[in-house]
């Protein structure tokens, strides 16, 4: 496949529609930020067995890498823009995998409204491996944060848990399930919470995604905020399926720190209960408080019986 064909046929038709992509045609690409608005950027990149198995589809593949950057503006309150792709193909790469690759993109750019604005192509002798660069936009100064939760904020999770981590678990034939090909889809198809994300600005006073566990992820908003944290194990949502799998051993290793939920972790003051539960109705997206923030520096799962559960890992970690 050559470069510039591949660029041409492939990606020209995903930058279309923004015009400072300039059709990709340029040394760069021209963004205009709208009077009162600034800029949210991310990069998340995947790669061949860590992130996906490269046995996969190319539309799944090219999916969950918009999905995770999706997932990181939507933790920021941002609303998409557009995004910046970097593939690095193996030599030899068929013309029938990239086009299903850029066909998984072009159904999420609809689904989630942003378009490509440029990239870059190369070839690798290694494994395959992609990176995005997305840029969102938020009303000045309303970019959500991790570092400003409050001592005796409730915290909340939106969706379930769990799911993505027994879908790995069943995709590597450690476990089965009788909804196996529903909780492997929640591996392959991350939902990132954008509408969720733009309404939380004046309800949540701090957000992340959760991408690595739970427990790993409150952490972070502990540290950032200087505080500790108690979340109980018999409020963690779950769903049908990951319900049917509790006597499993190891079943809240699975949900506390497994990774790829994308789902949004968020602090806000207990009187903003009922707003909440109206969001959650409005956006049909169920919304639970699953703990409380409070001083020290410290995350905590208690069990049923309210003593704190103990894990040998808090969490996905590249280089643990
Ligand atoms: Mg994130």
């Amino acid at each position: 496949v050559d470069e510039f064909d591949l660029i041409k046929t492939y990606f020209v038709p995903l930058a279309r529609d923004f015009p400072g992509s300039l059709n990709l045609t340029d040394d760069a690409a021209i963004l205009d930020v709208p009077p009162g608005r600034e800029l949210v950027v991310t990069t998340d990149a995947i790669t061949e067995g860590i992130h996906f198995t490269g046995q996969e589809d190319a539309a799944l593949i090219a999916r969950k890498l918009l999905r995770v950057n999706l997932s990181d503006l939507a933790a920021m309150g941002a609303t998409p823009v557009a995004y910046f792709l970097a593939l690095m193909l193996p030599k030899f790469t068929n013309a029938a995998w990239i086009k299903n690759f850029a066909e998984g993109l072009q159904e999420d750019q609809r689904q989630f409204g942003i378009h490509l604005a440029g990239g870059d192509t190369t070839s690798t002798k290694g494994t395959l491996s992609f990176s995005i660069t997305a840029i969102g936009s938020v009303a000045k100064g309303q970019a959500l944060k991790r570092s400003t939760a409050k001592d005796g904020d409730d915290i909340y999770v939106s969706g379930v848990l769990g799911d993505a981590a027994l879908g790995l678990a069943c995709i590597e034939k450690k476990i089965t399930h009788p909804a196996q090909v529903f909780l492997e889809d929640r591996y392959y198809i991350p939902q990132p919470r954008i509408r969720l994300g733009e309404r939380l600005h004046s309800i949540a006073t701090a957000a992340m995604d959760v991408s690595d566990g739970i427990l790993q992820d409150m952490g972070h908003i502990c540290e950032a905020s200087g505080l500790g944290a108690t979340l109980e194990c018999d409020h963690l949502p779950l769903s049908h399926a990951a319900a049917g799998l509790q006597n499993i051993p190891d079943f809240w290793h699975y949900v506390a720190t497994g990774g790829d939920d994308y789902e949004l972790l968020f602090t806000a003051p207990v009187s903003q209960a009922m707003d909440i539960q109206r969001l959650a109705a409005e956006l049909k997206l169920p919304l639970n408080n699953i703990g409380k923030m409070h001083s020290g520096h410290q995350v905590q799962l208690l069990d049923k019986s309210g003593k704190p559960m103990q894990f040998v890992k808090k969490g996905f970690r590249h280089f643990g």
